[in-house]
């Protein structure tokens, strides 16, 4: 597992204790139960499948399947629409809720592999840049190619 105090400090991070930046990849920080070894994303402070209030912090995997996602069309009050979120299903992990990159290309399906990465947060209330950890298509990753 990285120690945290080896992770670049990055000062604009969405929700900054569960995930970092580390030579220019993110990491995301989940919870691992002592008691029962479920994996949790985010860390929670007791494990829901069995009560342990015993979670050890760990480095979750960077790579995962897409579940599901969908693209929002309606501004928040807090982001600009649009924009694309999803369920990714990690590596030996939990199911993660996150931004995503690539569905203005077409490039998302149900199924494909995606692997984790950073971008900025479509903000509409702050004009400085908000960083937040996203899941992006990659080649080799199982995209199918259409024509
Ligand atoms: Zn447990």
């Amino acid at each position: 597992m990285l120690n945290p105090k080896q992770m670049e400090q990055d000062t604009n991070r969405l929700f900054p204790e569960d995930w970092s930046i580390h030579e220019k990849s993110a990491v995301l920080l989940g919870g691992r139960c002592e008691t029962c070894s479920v994996r949790l994303f985010p860390r929670p402070t007791y494990c829901p499948k069995c009560l342990s209030e015993k979670i050890e912090t760990i480095t979750l995997p960077s790579e995962g399947v897409l579940y599901a996602f969908s693209v929002v069309r309606l501004d928040s009050t807090q982001l600009k629409a649009p924009y694309a979120i999803g369920y990714v299903d990690l590596e030996d992990g939990p199911r993660v809720l996150a931004h995503l990159l690539g569905w203005e290309e077409g490039l998302l399906k149900p199924d494909m592999r995606v692997r984790l990465n950073y971008g900025p947060l479509p903000s509409r209330v702050s004009s400085e840049s908000v960083l937040t950890y996203k899941f992006e298509a990659y080649p080799g990753g199982g995209l199918e190619v259409t024509s």
